[in-house]
Parts: C-alpha cells; sequence; structure tokens
C-alpha cells in the first residue's frame, strides 16, 4: 500500500519528536507544503467518497464523478456546512467507529456534534504541542488550561499537547479567576492558556494585588481586542499570543507566533480555501480535514471572513498564515461603502461621545442607492450634530477606501437619535441590518 507523502515525512523524520515536528514548519520549502497538501486531499476526499453518506448524495446530486475530483476546485458548490451538522444524523457523516465526541454551540438551539478516535485526537494534540514548542513551551514549564471543561475539546487537546511536551500541566475546566490566581504561586504555573475575557479578569486581580512571573500567555476563544491583549501583556509582562480553531477542526488550526501578525496554519492537517475573496483578498474560510478518518469534514464553511496571508513571516516559520478574523460571513453585508463587518462599524464608533452602548446601523436603498443610517441613543446632553461629526471624522481617517467610497457617492450616510433606551433589543444587540429588498 502506498503511504501518503505526509506519513513518510512524519514517520521517517519526526517520529514521537515534538521538537522536530516544530522544526518541520521550519524548514518544509512552502512548494513541498502544496504538494503534501493536494496528496492529503486526494486521499481524504477518495477515502469519504466512498464512506460518508452526505458526501455520496452530494457528489450524486451535483453529478461529480468522485474519480474525476483531483482538488477542491473540482468539487464546484459542494460544501459541508454548519446547517449540515445540525440537521442530519452522525451517521450521515461517519466513516468509521468513533471513540470520542465533542460539542459545539453555536447561537441558540441544538449543539453541532463532531467525533473521533483517540489516534486523532492524540495527533491534534502534537501538533498544538509543535506550536506551543515554537512559542517557547519546554518540558520544564509549567501549564495551567483554563479553557472550559464540559464539551469541549480544547482543554483536552491542550492537555494532551502539555503530555506530548512533557511540561507539567493542569487543565482545570473554567474555574473563576481568583481561584487560579491564588494557585499560581502554589503550583508555580508559568504559561496560561485560557479566553480572553477570563484573563482580563485574572489581569484585573493580579493588576491589585501582583502579578507572579508568567513567560507566556495562550489566549483562544471570544474576540481578543488589541486593547484587551495590550492590557494584559501589560500586566503580566508577557507575549499574549493568540490561537484560532474550533470543535470542527478537532481544536487549534493556527496559531500566532511571537510576531503576533497572523496565525500559522497547521497546513499539514488542513487544507484552507478563501472563498469569494474580495479585492483585499478577504474571503469565507473554507477548510477540510486532511488526516481524519472517523468523520472527514470536506470543504467544511466555518463561516468566518479572513485572509491567507502568503507573505514569508519574519519569524521563518515557512507554514502560511491566516489574518485576523474579521467578522462572521452571515454577519456581513455588501454595500456601496464596501464588504462591511460588526466590527468595523465597532470602531467607527469606538471613543464617539455622547452615545450610548445600544446602536444599531442599517443598510438600506434610496431610489438606485445605499444608505448607511447610523442609528444611536444621544446621551450626557452632547448634540447630535457633534456625534455625526465625530463619526464622519472616525470613518475618514480609520477608513479611508470606505470614505473614499463615499466621496465619489457610492453611498450615503444618514443619522437618526433616540433617546436612551429606545433601541434597546434585550440580550444581544444585531449591529449591523440589511433592510434593502431583494
Ligand atoms: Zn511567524
Amino acid at each position: 500500500m502506498l503511504t501518503s507523502l505526509r506519513q513518510f515525512v512524519e514517520q521517517a523524520v519526526i517520529g514521537d519528536s515534538v521538537p522536530r515536528l516544530a522544526r518541520l514548519g521550519k524548514s518544509l520549502p512552502p512548494a513541498l507544503i502544496r504538494r503534501i497538501q493536494e496528496d492529503g486531499f486526494r486521499k481524504t476526499f477518495g477515502y469519504a467518497a466512498k464512506r460518508q453518506k452526505f458526501l455520496a448524495r452530494k457528489l450524486q446530486a451535483a453529478g461529480i464523478q468522485p474519480e474525476r475530483v483531483r482538488r477542491p476546485a473540482d468539487l464546484g458548490g459542494v460544501f459541508t456546512t454548519p446547517e449540515d451538522l445540525l440537521s442530519r444524523p452522525p451517521e450521515d457523516f461517519l466513516c468509521r467507529e468513533p471513540q470520542a465526541v465533542f460539542e459545539t454551540t453555536g447561537t441558540g438551539g441544538e449543539p453541532k456534534r463532531v467525533y473521533f478516535d483517540y489516534r486523532e485526537l492524540e495527533r491534534a494534540a502534537r501538533y498544538e504541542a509543535a506550536a506551543l514548542y515554537e512559542n517557547g513551551v519546554r518540558p520544564e514549564d509549567r501549564v495551567v488550561c483554563a479553557f472550559d471543561g464540559g464539551y469541549w475539546i480544547s482543554s483536552w487537546v491542550t492537555f494532551s499537547a502539555c503530555r506530548a511536551i512533557g511540561a507539567f500541566s493542569s487543565a482545570v475546566g473554567k474555574p473563576a479567576p481568583r481561584e487560579t490566581y491564588s494557585r499560581l504561586g502554589l503550583y508555580r504555573y508559568n504559561v496560561i492558556v485560557a479566553d480572553p475575557t477570563w484573563l482580563v479578569s485574572l489581569s484585573e486581580i493580579a493588576e491589585k494585588e501582583g502579578a507572579a512571573p508568567v513567560k507566556l500567555i495562550l489566549a483562544a476563544g471570544d474576540r481578543m481586542t488589541d486593547a484587551y491583549r495590550n492590557y494584559i501583556q501589560e500586566v503580566w509582562k508577557a507575549p499574549v499570543i493568540l490561537g484560532y480553531g474550533s470543535t470542527e477542526m478537532g481544536g487549534g488550526c493556527g496559531m500566532e507566533c511571537r510576531e503576533q501578525q497572523g496565525y500559522h496554519l497547521d497546513e499539514f492537517n488542513f487544507l484552507f480555501e478563501i472563498l469569494d475573496p474580495d479585492a483585499e483578498g478577504y474571503g469565507e474560510l473554507v477548510v477540510t480535514t486532511l488526516g481524519r478518518r472517523v468523520m472527514p469534514l470536506i470543504r467544511y464553511r466555518v463561516r468566518d471572513v479572513a485572509r491567507v496571508i502568503t507573505e514569508p513571516c519574519s519569524c521563518g516559520v515557512t507554514l502560511r498564515r491566516l489574518s485576523a478574523v474579521k467578522g462572521r460571513r452571515d454577519e456581513m453585508v455588501v454595500m456601496g461603502a464596501g464588504n462591511l463587518h460588526p466590527a468595523i462599524l465597532e470602531n467607527v464608533l469606538h471613543n464617539v461621545e455622547g452615545i450610548s452602548p445600544n446602536w444599531q446601523v442599517a443598510v438600506r436603498q434610496e431610489g438606485l442607492h445605499d444608505v448607511l443610517e447610523f442609528r444611536m441613543e444621544l446621551t450626557d446632553g452632547i448634540e447630535a450634530s457633534r456625534v455625526e461629526q465625530a463619526v464622519r471624522q472616525n470613518i475618514e481617517s480609520r477608513y479611508p477606501e470606505m470614505w473614499a467610497n463615499h466621496t465619489c457617492g457610492m453611498y450615503r450616510l444618514a443619522f437618526r437619535f433616540h433617546r436612551p433606551g429606545a433601541l434597546a433589543q434585550g440580550r444581544k444587540m444585531r449591529r449591523l441590518v440589511d433592510e434593502r429588498q431583494g
């Protein structure tokens, strides 16, 4: 039987060594990585086309003959979506008997369920270990991981990654930050792994009561803003490195290096595509798992909008990078101002005085023209005209292209002001709405 190119490299060059695996990400020329990915795609696709009911049905409906598929583009409009995982039974995706299951909850309703075997989880852990090693984690370090437990995958994988490195580790679920703070000295933890907002709470305690010596902080999960990151780094005097991934990807699929300029992608285990990229290369991330055999995902639509950075990174790692996620595909609105995401509007309204946190921006249509309408509640007795002026200035200085589109008439700006409380919408405000017809 032919072993795949990746298996050959792994078995012949690396074995179980995490440092050697980390070196692989620095030494393999990009052309060889592309070949490993192409080879991996053909093997995974061929395997799944024979065994995965979901994929087989999709191929049949699209009139695609599996033996003709060499690369993702040959699959045309065949994708796997989060909705597919939610609406179909696991048997439709399972190609082999599973040994573990993890869940991920979206915005309400049933969780998505993703199945693995032990070998796949160990493998995910070894690659996470290599990324941690590259960021300086060594056997003599002591890691506390506060990723949530339960049916979440990240805590399990990080614990196994520490085991692969040989570092002391505690994966303790997500305790109150105070509980972890009180044990930092006792167990001499010097690496902290957690969600951004949890890290902010921990750092607030440390800012008042003193920060223990920590060499590295790894964060993943909800959105990390620059303000959060700077604050945490300042308190601990340690770098905050971000990881990117999800349960569907079996934990992480990318991690920053010390340059903090994008996630180096795990191109050995995943093939990445950017769907319908805009002029700057931003589009929806689509991922095919290359190593998994229990529940392989072929062209899974992640719904995150990002771009792949192809320029080499000064850290020397040859794996390509993924930019910071700009937003969710389902929250993006394409209009005269460009591709708008809620995060862009958050930046536009950041530091604008005289408005409450309840605001919304709507895209409307008047005749043949798009209108970008800011709906805000006035507070502190500040005049509407001043708020309006600040918003215009922020667009001009923070998003020059969006402003250029405005000055050449591609859309109009409108402002509506309300009493405090008038725009409140309950728990979660929809920041950006598209109210155009059709
Ligand atoms: Zn780098």
